[in-house]
Parts: structure tokens; sequence; C-alpha cells
């Protein structure tokens, strides 16, 4: 181990590999929203902190969050924290932990409050607080008053505004960027602990080995697993596949959320928020059968439950379009200049992806692939769990996960709008504060193990060098094909085994790709297979954890079990994989149904009626 900015070489397979070394007290991998709220509050703590990033900080999928980021201020109305949290347990279908539920919901106005102070532009009310819409799931009195108007927004631009205020937040705190550089794994010793990450600087192709006290996976979901999702191209699930390949497991990989409203063939979203103003689906006899589905709430029922009753409604021949193959969204009978006002972004995208003037007619829009539930399981101050021996909950040393990537879990089976961002800024916080606790400015740290780069520098050495016969984009497709048919809204036993068996097959070819580009400056060929591993690593435990679980619970509807099993299955799916042998390995670890505090009580279930 050399010196910090010291170069050494690693020879593999042959080949020279140079390596530079830093040593931080703490490295963020991502720099989203939960990345750059951790990367604030580690350097507020008075460490030095690295933030590593594949894209350029503002470019991070947060950017395109559209609807708005829940918090019971109660601007717009009576609200409380405790009706949000009562929300977002039913929301989950009870498989979310509710301690880190409360600490979420208690917690939430709050950070919200700090990124108005450090300068987000939230849209206002007529008397200039922070103007707030309502959402799916969202209401008052623990379920049994109207919509509560709980998710603050800035126009449909939450992301962007909230992504550049945390970023320049990070910059006035003197962080660290290594801009442009992707993490390929972990650096893991002997006793478990995880000690720092390797990263390939992509413009000249150079090896970086981080060293650090802490490392902070915030790396964002894996959408892109599927043939249609919202997220960007970017949304591969890195830092899930490196804990996959440490041997560390997943949790709730079954739980994959499809948003209502995707532009019907581009896949681009309309933000719920769009209902959240006044606009409704109909189907092809102009019903708006939201109605039927969710008396109460209607069209701001949760997201589960609409992409259900939408599908439902186009295999009963009741959709929209030639095919009949859609459903249609209204905003038509709006004021325009709400529509201008409050969601500009969307009436853009309607118009460029869609060919629609939404002032005068409907959205195409079909449910796509939105946000992974499952991740890599934290407790409440992001801390990395994993399973010795009965205790289903111990740290792993070193690892810390935030933001879509993680599993905290606050939102259990299904997530309710606007929970995400919300997420990543009160566990980004959550985190900071935690590394204070467990890491010492400076701290001398021990040596490296000696084959600290070997993992890394040896799954890229085999992929640049791949000679088979099948390049990458081709297995990437075959991948998000069979997902998108085998592992969608609605899925059952013998389609589900029938894609657990399609899905493995593609795993095993990927010891049959095919790169053309040997170099490794600017490789995207390279880049790409490196995240299509990653991938696929989470496509296959995604599929075996939904084939596994016989019950109908939130995202996850089987039409084989269609009923909600809290007996057998209020519980948490564990996946890990042997990368070697191509093996999927199953675990459980049971709902933390305790609170924090005794200002509440814990939540028992009931049925999921709205
Ligand atoms: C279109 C859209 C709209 C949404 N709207 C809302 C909304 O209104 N409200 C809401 O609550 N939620 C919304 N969501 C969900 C929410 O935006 C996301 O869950 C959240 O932004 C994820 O943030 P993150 O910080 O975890 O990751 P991301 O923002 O996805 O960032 C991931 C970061 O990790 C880095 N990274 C990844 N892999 C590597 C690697 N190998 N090496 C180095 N760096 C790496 C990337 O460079 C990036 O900086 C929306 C999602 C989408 C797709």
């Amino acid at each position: 181990m050399s010196a910090n900015g010291e170069t050494t070489t690693a020879h593999i397979g042959g080949r020279a590999y140079p390596i530079i070394d830093h040593t931080f007290d703490v490295v963020v991998v991502g720099a989203g929203g939960a990345g750059l709220r951790a990367v604030v509050g580690c350097v507020e703590a008075g460490l030095s902190v690295a933030c590593v990033t594949k894209v350029f900080p503002t470019r991070s999928h947060t950017v395109a969050a559209q609807g708005g980021v829940a918090a019971a201020l109660g601007n717009m109305g009576p609200d409380d924290w405790k009706w949000h949290m009562y929300d977002t347990v039913k929301g989950s279908d009870w498989l979310g932990d509710q301690d880190a539920i409360e600490y979420l919901c208690r917690n939430a106005p709050e950070a919200v409050y700090e990124l108005e102070h450090w300068g987000v532009p939230f849209s206002r009310t007529q008397d200039g607080r922070i103007y707030q819409r309502p959402f799916g799931g969202m209401t008052t009195d623990f379920g049994k008053g109207p919509p509560a108007q709980r998710t603050c927004a800035a126009a449909d631009r939450t992301g962007h505004a909230m992504l550049h205020t945390l970023y320049g937040q990070a910059l006035r705190h003197d962080a660290r960027f290594f801009v442009e550089y992707f993490a390929i794994d972990l650096i893991m010793d002997q006793s478990g602990a995880t000690r720092g990450v390797m990263c390939l600087k992509l413009d000249d192709g150079t090896i970086h080995r981080f060293r650090a006290g802490l490392t902070v996976l915030a790396t964002g979901g894996y959408g892109r697993a599927f043939l249609s999702a919202t997220s960007a191209h970017t949304c591969t699930g890195d830092g899930g596949g490196m804990v996959l390949r440490a041997g560390l497991p997943l949790q709730d990989m079954e739980f994959v959320q499809f948003h209502p409203t995707g532009i019907y063939g581009a896949g681009c979203l309309i933000t719920e928020g769009a209902r959240g103003e006044g606009g409704y689906l109909t189907n092809s006899e102009g019903e708006r059968f939201m109605e039927r589905y969710a008396p109460s709430v209607k069209d701001l029922a949760p997201r589960d439950m609409v992409s259900r009753a939408m599908t439902v409604e186009i295999r009963e021949g009741r959709g929209v379009g030639k095919l009949q193959d859609h459903i249609h969204l209204h905003l038509e009978h709006l004021d325009p200049a709400i529509l201008h006002e409050r969601l500009p972004g969307i009436s853009e995208s309607a118009k460029i992806f869609a060919g629609v003037d939404v002032t005068r007619e409907p959205i195409p829009v079909l449910p796509t692939v939105h946000y992974n539930m499952g991740g890599i399981p934290t407790n409440f101050h992001g801390e990395v769990l994993r399973r010795v021996g009965d205790d289903p909950d111990v740290v792993v040393p070193g690892l810390m996960a935030i933001g879509e990537a993680a599993c905290v879990s606050v939102h259990g089976a299904n997530r309710l709008g606007s929970n995400s961002l919300v997420d990543l800024i009160v566990f980004g916080r959550a985190a900071g504060h935690r590394a204070a606790e467990v890491v010492k400015p400076g701290e001398a740290q021990p040596e490296l193990p000696a084959d600290s780069a070997d993992l890394a520098l040896s799954r890229l050495d085999k992929f640049r060098h791949a000679a088979g016969g099948t390049p990458t984009a081709e297995l990437r497709l075959k991948m998000q094909r069979v997902m998108q048919s085998h592992c969608a809204v609605y899925r059952a036993g013998e389609v589900l085994e029938e894609g657990s068996q399609a899905i493995h097959a593609v795993w095993r070819e990927s010891a049959d790709l095919k790169i053309t580009d040997r170099s490794l400056i600017w490789n995207t060929d390279l880049v790409e297979t490196l995240e299509l591993d990653n991938l696929l690593v989470q496509a296959v435990v995604t599929m075996d954890s939904a084939k596994n679980r016989t019950e109908s619970r939130g995202a996850h509807a089987r039409e084989d079990f269609p009923n909600r099993d809290d007996a057998d299955w209020m519980k948490h799916t564990l996946a890990s994989i042997d990368d070697a042998g191509k093996t999927v390995a199953l675990d459980y670890r049971p709902v933390h149904s305790y609170t924090l505090s005794d200002e509440v009580a814990y939540i028992e279930p009931k049925a999921r009626v709205y």
C-alpha cells in the first residue's frame, strides 16, 4: 500500500495496470440527492470526503424527479408526521420497518426546511410558504380524513431544484469530487469489513484505489434491467452489483414499482403530480374507472393499485388506441394557467414524446418500471446489515448505503409517490450523523489486504478482453425482454418459473460476451459491459425472489396467490449469489414490528382499502 497520490503497478492476466492510491475518512459513491446530502453532512462533521461519480453530479437521475418531496409541514391544511407515518406503513403493505418509517416521517419537515434555507426554489403559496400538492396514498387523520396536501414542489422540476442546490452546498463545503470515475468493486478485508472501493477513471483509463474508514454507496436504482423504464440509462444499480459480489445480500428485490403514467411508447414519466393537480384516467368507454377500484381516493390511489387497475382495463378490452393497449390521462379540463405554472415540464414532455397538447387532448399512458423498493439492507442510520448466526441485523463495518440503492426499509412492498426524495435527504443526513460517530477525522487506517485490487481488476481485465460471440447490447436486450415479459405488473408461478430459467440462461451467457474496444480510454463498450454485469445479477435475484414469494403484497401481485399472507410472508427476502457457480440463495429477515419512541404505537396490519 502506497501513500496518497502515489502510483503502484498491478499485473493481471499478464497486463500491467498502474494504480493511483487515495486515502479519505469517507468515500461516497454517487452524487445524486442521497450522495450529495451525505457528502455535506460528512464534511460538516470535519471528515475528509471523496465523492466518486460516473456522471457529472447534476446529471444524476435525481435531476429528473418531477412531482415533489413529502413532509408534513401543514402549509395547506392540518397535517401531522404521524399521519404521514400511517400512510407510509399502509402504502408499504406492512412490509416497511416501522422504526425506520417513524424516523423518516418525523425528520422529514426539518430536512425539507434545511433544503429551503440552502436555497431550493420551492413553489409558494399566496402567503409565501412552501406550496404542497396532493399525491397518491397521502391522507389525513390516519386514513380517515380527505387526501393530504403534503408534497412540497418546485413546479414539476423538484429533483432538478434539489440536486443543483445540494451540489452548490457540497462545493461550498470543500468536498473532493472525482467526476467520471466508475466504481468497479468494493475492497473487503478478511474480517468482512469494507475498506474502500476500486475505480476506473473514464477519460484516461487510470485505476484509482480509494481507502476509507467508511464507504457510502449512493448509486441509485436498477430500472434499466427492464425494457421500458422511466429511469435514466445510467440507472444500472452498480452498488447492488458490488454488494452481491462482496458476498452480501440484497433485500426485497421482488418489489419493483410500475408508475401508472409513463408516456405510451417512449416510457418517459408524467408525474403523479398531474393527478394531484386534478388530472384523471379514462378507458376506451370514456369511463373514470379508478372510481370502481378505489372509491374514496380514486385516481390518487397508491401506484401499485392504479397500475393494476389500468392493466385489468386493457386486458378486458377497454384500452384506448388502435391496439387498445394503453390508457388516457386527462389534463385538458384544468386551467391552462395552472398547467403553465405547476406542470410546465410534463406539458413539454407530452408535446415532444406523444405529440399531444395537454390543454386540448389526453396523454396516452402505460404503467412503466419506475422505482426499486428493494436494495442493500440497512438500518435507519444507513449502516449495511448482514446475517451472522441468528442475528440478521449485524452491521457490516465500514459500509453504508442510502437512497434508491438502499432498502432501509421505509417503502416496504410499495413506495408512495414523493417519499423517495424525502428518503434521500433524511437518510443522507442520518448517514452524515452516523459517520461523525464512527469515524474520527484523519484517523490512521490499517494497511489494505495484499489482494485488495484483485477482484476489481480481474473483472475489468476479463471483460476488456472478452472475445466471445455475444455483443453486450444484444445480451442486455435479452435480459430486458425477459424481465419485462416475465416479471411485470401481474405475475404467476408458471411464468416466473419460465422467467427464472430464461434469466439464469442469460446470466450464464455472459461468459460468451464480446467486447470490440480493448483500450481503457472512454471505452463505453467496456463500461456498458460492467453495468450489464451489475444489472444481470440484480435481474436474477429479482426474478428468483418473485418466484419464491407465494403471496400478493404491494407491487408484487401474484395471480396464483392473490391474497396477502401475513402469517407466512410478513418478512423481508434476502437474496445473495455465487457469481462463479451462477446460483442464487434466499434467506429472510423479520420486519421490524416496533417503533422508535412511545409517541407512536406499532401500526397493526389490516386490509389495504382506499
Ligand atoms: C423520472 C423520475 C421522476 C421521479 N420523480 C420523483 C418525485 O417527484 N418524487 C420522489 O420522491 N421520487 C421521484 N423519483 C424517484 C427518485 O427521483 C429516485 O429514487 C432518486 O432520485 C434516486 O436518488 P439517488 O441519490 O439514490 O440516486 P441517483 O440520483 O440515481 O444517483 C446515482 C448516483 O450514483 C452514481 N453512480 C452510480 N453507479 C456508479 C458507479 N459505478 N461509479 C460511480 N458512480 C456511480 C451516479 O453517477 C449518480 O451520481 C423519480 C424517479 C424518476 C426516474
